[in-house]
């Protein structure tokens, strides 16, 4: 009896999983594969979602082709290029799943885990994340700005988010929908995870190499991520500029007695290499603190134009 409804509530249930594509051709027909091969195990209704986000390379016709052959496969496909982020947020939109599954489409993050995700989705965890650990493969360069964004995002904004914790994860349908109807674009999502609580649980892992190409991630697009982090969590940075502002008043108090004395020996002149200097980091604060509410002003105005975050050319979801 108890068997029998184990059984039943295993195959009533769907697991999602969302793999966003960025000319990942030569990486999408073996991901799919090891997808299909661990999910098999699981006993679970499952569907892929692919959402190709603005590749310029062959990946939309190869995806059509598969999806004909392959009923649990999906497609979105992007009028454009709109970031890992929106390409996330497709997926978790159109995803039916009863929880869903996010992972890279270049195979680091290694699908031969997503029976230990459902595993712990099944002990009665809303959200399974992991950790990655550190890569002695990866360059030095990459481990250390990965390290600098995870330090500047902690520092700078009101939320705590793990090293290497990276857009690999399940969530129950419950913490999907929080995403789900958060409208606008440019979530920040790892940090939205991190916020929104729920029982977590953190898995950490290796992630393997990369199959094929290079990483979609340029230093353009990791600044713009560690920019929406901050700016989407924190208003510390205006907190900061505040602070700076006041210090600076209160040291520039101390010019006072300084433009007296020499005002009475008569050494008006000397003073001019200071006046420059003075003006020079002034206007350079200045401008900085302006830049920094500007950041802020730009999001909402952004959010205030209230276009999409991503437009679908086609789907056959
Ligand atoms: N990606 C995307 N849109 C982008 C950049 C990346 O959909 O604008 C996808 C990419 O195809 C990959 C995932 O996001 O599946 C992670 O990117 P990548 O592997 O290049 O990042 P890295 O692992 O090097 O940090
Ligand atoms: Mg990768």
């Amino acid at each position: 009896m108890l068997k029998n409804y184990i059984l039943k509530t295993t195959l009533d249930k769907k697991v999602s999983v969302i793999i966003c594509c960025y000319n990942e051709e030569q990486n999408i027909p073996t991901v799919v594969d090891a997808i299909h091969e661990n999910l098999k195990k699981t006993g679970y209704q499952y569907e892929i979602i692919a959402v190709n986000d603005g590749s310029t390379d062959n990946s939309q016709v190869l995806l059509e082709n598969m999806a004909t052959k392959d009923p649990h496969l999906f497609y979105i496909e992007f009028s454009r290029n709109f970031g890992h982020q929106n390409a996330l947020k497709a997926g978790l939109d159109n995803a039916s799943g009863d929880c869903i599954i996010s992972m890279d489409a270049d195979m680091q993050h290694p699908p031969r885990m997503l029976p230990d995700f459902i595993k712990k989705w099944e002990e009665g965890y809303d959200i399974v994340y992991t950790k990655r650990q550190e890569d002695p493969s990866i360059s030095k360069a990459k481990r250390t700005s990965s390290n600098l964004f995870y330090n500047v995002i902690n520092f700078l904004s009101d939320i705590h988010l793990d090293k290497g914790a990276a857009d690999f994860r399940l969530m129950d349908r419950r913490a999907a929908n929080v995403l789900v109807n958060i409208k606008g674009g440019d979530l920040f999502i790892r940090g939205i995870i991190s916020w929104i609580g729920f029982k977590q649980y953190a898995i950490d892992y290796m992630p393997d190499k990369r199959l094929s190409g290079k990483t979609k991630y340029t230093f353009k697009k990791m600044l713009h991520l560690a920019a929406q982090g901050i700016l989407s969590f924190s208003t510390k940075p205006l907190q900061i500029a505040l602070y700076l502002g006041f210090i600076i008043a209160l040291l520039s108090l101390l010019f006072i007695p300084y433009a007296i004395i020499s005002l009475i020996s008569g050494h008006v002149m000397a003073g001019w290499v200071s006046l420059i200097l003075t003006v020079a980091f002034l206007g350079g604060l200045q401008l900085f603190i302006l830049g920094i509410i500007g950041l802020y002003i730009g999001r909402i105005f952004t959010q205030t134009k209230g276009f999409p975050p991503y437009i679908i050319r086609s789907t056959n979801l």
